[in-house]
Formats: C-alpha cells, sequence, structure tokens
C-alpha cells in the first residue's frame, strides 16, 4: 500500500534475533547488549503469522536480518515456508557470513536464492578488531562458500570508516574485477553511541567515489534489486560496486520498507524511535485481518524523511543490532 507521501511500501525488514556471534564496534557496544528474555522474542509461527498478515498489507519483500539471522534456530524452516507463500516474490538475507560455510546448502535447499554478506576488511588483524574477535578466514570462506552454492547475486557490504578501511576500498573495488560480488560501500550511520560513529570517521559517498576514480574508470550501471545503491562497474569487470548514501544523499523519498524488530515492534522509519506493537495483538490472538490493520497502520505512519545527520550523531540509542539492520 502507499503511505502518506505516495511511496509504495512492498519490502518488510524482520530482525529474527537481537544475538550475534560478533560484536562490531558500530554495532553493538563492547559489553553487548541487554539481551531480550527468549519468550519475548517472536517465534517463527509469529513470524509466519506477520508475514502472511504482511502480505495483505501489500509487502513482497522479505529481508531476514538482526542480530546474526543464521544463529536463529530454524531459519532455514522460516525460509522454506515464506518461499511457499506466492504473493512473496523476493526474500533476502543479511549475514556476517560466519556461519555460510555450514549453513548454506541448507539455506539454498530452503529457496533462499540470494544473500548479503557484510564485510569491512579483508586484512585479519583488522578485521579482528573491527568485530572484537572475529576471524577474517571464517567471513571469506562464507563468501566463497555463497559463490559455490551458487547465490546470486552475492553482495558485500562495507561500511566506510576513516583511519579504519577507506585505504582499503581500492582492495574491495578490485575483487569485482576477479569474482562476481556486488560490492557495496555503505556510509556510516549515526545509530548507537560509540567513538566509531562519530561525525569524524563518516566518509560521504562523494568523496569515495573521488578515492576510487583516481585508479579505475567508474561505469554506471543498473543493478535489479540494488534498492537505494547507485551502482557502476570498472570495465570488464565480473562484478559491480555500489554506493549507498544513508546520510549525505538520502533516499527516504524512495523508502519502501518497513522494520520489525526481534521482539515484534513495527518501526517505521530506521532512524526515528517510534515504534508500533505488533506482538501485543500477535499473543492476544489477533486475526489475520487485525494484524493487516496494525501493520497499515505503521505504513501510514511513516515520517517524511530521517534527519540523522542533524539529530543523529548526538541522539539515537537503540543500536543497530537492536533495530535489525
Ligand atoms: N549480522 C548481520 C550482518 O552483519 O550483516 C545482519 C545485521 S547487521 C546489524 C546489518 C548491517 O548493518 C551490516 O551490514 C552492518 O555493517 C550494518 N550496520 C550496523 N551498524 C551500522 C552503522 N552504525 N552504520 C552503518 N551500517 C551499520
Ligand atoms: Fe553482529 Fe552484524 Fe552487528 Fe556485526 S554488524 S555485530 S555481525 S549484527
Amino acid at each position: 500500500m502507499n503511505d502518506a507521501f505516495h511511496r509504495k511500501i512492498n519490502y518488510l525488514r524482520i530482525s529474527v534475533t537481537d544475538r550475534c556471534n560478533l560484536r562490531c564496534v558500530y554495532c553493538m557496544p563492547e559489553e553487548g547488549v541487554e539481551l531480550i528474555n527468549h519468550e519475548e522474542i517472536l517465534s517463527l509461527e509469529e513470524i509466519i503469522r506477520v508475514i502472511n498478515s504482511a502480505v495483505m498489507a501489500g509487502i513482497r519483500k522479505i529481508r531476514f536480518t538482526g542480530g546474526e539471522p543464521l544463529v536463529r534456530k530454524g531459519i532455514s524452516s522460516l525460509i522454506e515456508r515464506v518461499n511457499d507463500i506466492p504473493e512473496i516474490d523476493d526474500i533476502a538475507l543479511t549475514t556476517n557470513g560466519i556461519l555460510l560455510p555450514i549453513m548454506a546448502a541448507e539455506l539454498r535447499k530452503a529457496g533462499l536464492r540470494r544473500v548479503n554478506i557484510s564485510l569491512d576488511t579483508l586484512v585479519p588483524e583488522k578485521f579482528r578488531r573491527i568485530t572484537r574477535g572475529g576471524r577474517l578466514s571464517d567471513a571469506w570462506l562464507g563468501v566463497e562458500t555463497a559463490l559455490e552454492a551458487g547465490f546470486d547475486p552475492v553482495k558485500i557490504n562495507t561500511v566506510v570508516i576513516r583511519g579504519f578501511n577507506e585505504e582499503e576500498v581500492y582492495d574491495f573495488a578490485e575483487l569485482t574485477t576477479k569474482m562476481p560480488l556486488n560490492v557495496r560501500f555503505i556510509e556510516l550511520m549515526p545509530i548507537g553511541v560509540s567513538d566509531l560513529r562519530d561525525r569524524k570517521s563518516f566518509v560521504s559517498t562523494t568523496e569515495l567515489i573521488k578515492i576510487l576514480q583516481n585508479r579505475h574508470e567508474l561505469v554506471p550501471e543498473k543493478v535489479a534489486g540494488n534498492g537505494p545503491a547507485k551502482s557502476y562497474r570498472i570495465p570488464g569487470a565480473m562484478g559491480t560496486i555500489g554506493f549507498i548514501s544513508p546520510i549525505s544523499n538520502h533516499f527516504c523519498a524512495d523508502c519502501n520498507r518497513l522494520r520489525l524488530t526481534a521482539e515484534g515492534q513495527l518501526r517505521p522509519c530506521l532512524q526515528s524511535p517510534q515504534e508500533i506493537d505488533l506482538k501485543t495483538p500477535l499473543r492476544e490472538g489477533a486475526s489475520p485481518e487485525q494484524l493487516a490493520d496494525v501493520i497499515r497502520f505503521a505504513i501510514s505512519s511513516k515520517p517524511e524523511k530521517h534527519n540523522m545527520e542533524q539529530a543523529g550523531w548526538a541522539g539515537n540509542r537503540r543500536w543497530m543490532t537492536q533495530i535489525g539492520g
């Protein structure tokens, strides 16, 4: 359905867990976030009920995220069930890749066709630092396994952070010349509270494109399903390079999404603290149509745009892992 600003909202991002097997510095505080009790997290059955009602409200595309969606028990069977809902024409998943070596085959079998893997550095020691203890070799094996398992496309999401990885953007770009990967550089967002999400760590897309053009010709390219990313290809490369600019060029005018947190709250906008409670009606036996009405209300509550650039660097205290990235 359309929201109050004539945008067609057809995309639901579902956080299936607030738990994670990594602790990325811009996503979680060092001590970890206070985890939600298991019974507060929506069950797989409840998630299916939400999706069936979301379909009634016009949702056609689902993305599973978190926390780390692959640590959620039953994620493959959830995907399999969503794959059987005829109105859903696209299922995607965002993962840190660590569990892909053991799960890629079952995810493919469940009907998942594409995957986004978050990877911020290609240097093992830096990977350990940014994820607070992760091993790059595990994540990289995840990327290789995803390609071998036939996921198409395999997208790599790289958050660019000044002083940490802006020098590495050439290496990421060069990956696309040898491998059929869609590398997407994402602007750091002021969500959560950490030194790294300070304004000085921010690198804009405009600056990044200039850095890359020092070494490579970038030919604009249309990539289907690349959402708000601006896409390019190095001539002759197997893969593409995209830029996602939530801050410098926010894509709110084209926003088509709604979010569901692991504890069953609908978030009309990533940045706005407004949440609409779907769990209570779910647990009080609401009918599919009643749930669809709550979802329609959330869609109609979407603000025109976020104001992260003005308010965000000081304010948003929810971490990405709690909202669902
Ligand atoms: N664990 C999965 C993963 O890392 O892909 C899914 C959840 S994670 C919260 C989703 C995405 O949000 C990741 O690509 C991560 O880099 C991104 N993210 C987290 N905090 C961010 C921030 N402050 N700014 C920009 N992106 C952020
Ligand atoms: Fe975990 Fe993903 Fe957040 Fe990193 S970005 S801590 S992998 S949820």
